[in-house]
């Protein structure tokens, strides 16, 4: 990607802030230390407590805590094969899932107060939490060293915005629809974005028109993305044993009924295409039942 770009275009580390949004006939502004940059277009995509968006929409609410915590790590291969997995247990989840280089990514979450931290370090607590679950949990947080696991309390965007543009500027990522990671959709929802804000605002193009269509297909795409996941961690955070007992057995007649019934539910989120050609004509086929045309 950098190489696509003209030369000494691409700064990083660089502290920026929207000093104008711009309109028709007036540039956007961001001010860095190094001095203001005028711009047709401005992408906001500086993540969840994005200051973009609070220029933007100032009466937006911003995020809200989801009610749990999340660590993640990466460890060498347990010794012995394991089915990867996610487990939904009392108030928490546990995953593991083989990456393509061999290591593990195992992740864990908790219903605790935003803000709590482990008095020593966050390994001994995934080792108070998750150390009588079942193989290979107990072996993969042995494997980890303290300063392997990350944590982060888990926020979401509850309030979604009304647009995800205003002037020259487009909001993309986690800047737009900061969610739950139950469905593993925000970083995925944020690629989409980057697609189909390409495809709308092309130079050359009527800037404002595209910022519209981006907007008109991207909020309520997103906003049913991260209400989905909402609901997905209300299931997989349950507490009260007499629930968790109803929820096991509707997930064991599920699967019993179709091992893919449950995640056929997924395919309104994973069947997506990005707009235009070659694409599009795939998708419409694919509505209809045919085999995408080869090409
Ligand atoms: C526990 C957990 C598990 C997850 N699992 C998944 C998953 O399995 N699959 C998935 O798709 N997604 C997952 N996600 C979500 C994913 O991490 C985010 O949706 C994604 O990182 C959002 O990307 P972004 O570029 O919008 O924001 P970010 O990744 O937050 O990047 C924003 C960047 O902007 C920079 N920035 C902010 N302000 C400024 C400023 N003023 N000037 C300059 N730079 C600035 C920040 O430093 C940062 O580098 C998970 C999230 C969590 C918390």
């Amino acid at each position: 990607l950098v190489a696509a770009l003209p030369r000494d275009s691409l700064r990083t580390g660089t502290a920026a802030r929207l000093a104008d949004p711009g309109g028709p006939g007036r540039a956007a502004v961001v001010s860095t230390p190094e001095g203001d940059i005028e711009a047709d277009l401005v992408v906001g995509a500086d993540g969840i407590n994005s200051g973009v968006r609070g220029e933007l929409f100032p009466g937006h609410p911003g995020p809200v805590y989801t009610g749990f915590t999340a660590w993640r790590l990466i460890v060498p291969a347990p010794e012995r094969p394991f089915e990867p997995h996610e487990t939904w247990g009392r108030g928490g989840v546990w995953g593991t899932q083989p990456l393509k280089d061999g290591r593990v990514y195992a992740y864990g979450t908790a219903l605790v107060p935003p803000g709590t931290r482990a008095p020593d370090d966050e390994k001994a607590e995934l080792t108070r939490r998750f150390s009588g679950w079942h193989d290979p949990i107990p072996e993969i947080i042995a494997a980890a060293r303290p300063e392997d696991v990350l944590r982060n309390d888990v926020w979401h965007m509850a309030t979604p915005l009304a647009a995800h543009h205003r002037g020259r500027v487009a909001l993309v990522g986690d800047a737009a629809h900061a969610m739950a990671p139950t469905l593993g959709q925000g970083g995925n929802q944020a690629i989409e974005d980057g697609v189909v804000l390409a495809h709308h605002a092309r130079p050359g193009g009527d800037l404002f028109a595209g910022l519209a269509a981006y907007s008109a297909v991207r909020v309520p795409r997103t906003t049913a993305v991260v209400r989905r996941a909402a609901r997905t961690a209300r299931l997989n955070h349950l507490s009260h044993g007499g629930l968790i007992a109803a929820r096991d057995t509707l997930m064991r007649a599920a699967h019993r009924l179709g091992p893919n019934l449950i995640t056929r539910g997924f395919s309104s989120i994973a069947d997506w295409r990005p707009p235009g050609p070659p694409y599009a004509a795939e998708t419409d086929a694919g509505a209809h039942g045919r085999e995408p045309a080869r090409r």
